[in-house]
């Protein structure tokens, strides 16, 4: 087993295209780090450069202790696993498992050995004889990753092998592999470009966007201190609410003005981020998760300055949660990284709704909220996020 360091890698197409930009990262022995962005950000090229699939522009790839930029895919001694399994269709799943292995030409009995063990661990030892067309695509999907345990390698690097199973089976296989990988202890490299897959995978997750590294942290780190606004609008389903606020002293404390409305920002939270008192007096893009919101009209304390005021256009009910849509009167979010997460979201009508932003708030199933009525929406301002208004960093 080996570390995996990239370092000041880049990708430049044959067509100019730069699709990793001077990516530095350091995997270490053992570790599940996930690669994570939006469709194009470059985390597929990143990963077939290790793999030795791609050829790396600039910057050098490590894998324990070498440096692989010149080694051969075959000689790099790591395991892909694909989005499509690339099973061959008329060997049978112990032959399947094995082939690397026959081409190695290593001796019949070890490749038995080898084959035995990996279907054992994958729960395949009954469906050995059959052909991958007589399989689930679960099965098929352990047969791909039995195809790399065998192997015993330095590293796997592993592209969406999820994204082709029914949104069930993705929870089960996700469970699987990191279970997997935990017991194999083999330093792994995941691409997706599903946040909740990579925030339960990663030991830490890389965040890309447009082939430039955003934030490496663990899963936690990246919801709680997201370094800039693309993170926080990537990592959290749904996405964190984000609309222009204005900051202001009140004492240890601070009132935030959104549009008509106010929030009394607490003492604590400024004495843990002194930054926030730079922005005092200016501009301030506000962030605020839906589920650091709730139905201010149930039971419980709501204490003045923590309210919100609003008209509830739409309620989904989810069964454990519903999420309740509303707008206030305060001008969203316009930078670079919010409309690459519009993009990534599909929508391309950002500050379509004027000077008024659209909220999601997740309430509690007892709130009787419903379509078209008034609705005053309690915020948990201890957990309010604040940025840059220009250049988007994380204010911590
Ligand atoms: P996806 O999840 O859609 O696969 P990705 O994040 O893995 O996206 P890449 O496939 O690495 O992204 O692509 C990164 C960028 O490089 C994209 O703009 C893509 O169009 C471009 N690209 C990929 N392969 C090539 C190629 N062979 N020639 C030119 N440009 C390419």
């Amino acid at each position: 087993m080996a570390d995996v360091r990239l370092d000041g890698v880049y990708k430049i197409y044959p067509d100019g295209t730069s699709a990793v930009n001077d990516l530095n990262l350091e995997i270490a022995d053992g570790e599940f780090l996930v690669l994570v962005g939006p469709s194009g950000c470059g985390k597929t090229t990143a990963l077939r450069m290790i793999a030795g699939l791609e050829e790396i522009s600039k910057g050098t790839v490590a894998i324990g202790d070498r440096t692989v930029n010149r080694v051969p895919a075959r000689d790099r001694d790591v395991a892909m696993v694909f989005q499509s399994y690339a099973l061959y269709p008329h060997l049978s799943v112990e032959d399947n498992i094995g082939f690397g292995l026959q081409l190695r030409k290593m001796p019949k009995a070890e490749i038995a050995e080898r084959v035995a063990k990996a279907a054992a661990t994958l729960g395949l030892t009954d469906h050995l004889k059959r052909k991958p067309r007589n399989l689930s695509g679960g099965q098929r999907q352990r047969v791909a990753m039995g195809r790399a345990i065998v192997r015993e390698p330095q590293a796997f690097l592993m592209d969406e092998p999820l994204s082709n199973l029914d949104a069930k089976l993705r929870v089960q296989m996700r469970a699987e592999i990191s279970r997997l990988q935990r017991d194999l202890g083999v330093t792994t490299v995941y691409v997706t470009h599903d946040q909740v897959e990579a925030m339960t995978l990663g030991d830490r997750v890389a965040v890309m966007k447009k082939g430039v590294l955003q934030q490496v942290a663990p899963p936690q780190e990246l919801y709680e201190r997201p370094g800039n606004l693309f993170v926080a609008g990537f990592i959290g389903s749904p996405a964190m609410n984000l609309v222009q606020g204005r900051l202001e002293a009140d004492g240890d404390s601070a009132l935030l003005t959104l549009g008509d409305q106010r929030l009394a920002v607490p003492a604590g939270l400024i004495a843990e981020r002194p930054r926030l008192r730079e922005m005092f007096g200016r501009d301030v893009a506000v962030g605020i998760r839906p589920e650091d919101m709730d139905d201010a009209d149930l039971p419980g304390e709501s204490a003045e300055g923590t309210v919100l005021e609003s008209e509830t256009e739409l309620v989904e009910a989810l069964g454990s949660e519903l999420l309740v849509h509303f707008t206030i009167g305060a001008p969203p979010v316009v930078t670079e990284d919010t409309k690459e997460l519009a993009r990534d979201a599909g929508a391309d009508d950002i500050g379509a709704a004027g000077g008024r932003s659209p909220m999601i708030a997740k309430f509690s199933p007892r709130s009787q909220t419903g379509e078209g009525r008034p609705v005053r929406v309690r915020v948990d301002t201890a957990r309010l996020y604040f940025f840059d208004p220009e250049t988007g960093a994380g204010i911590w």
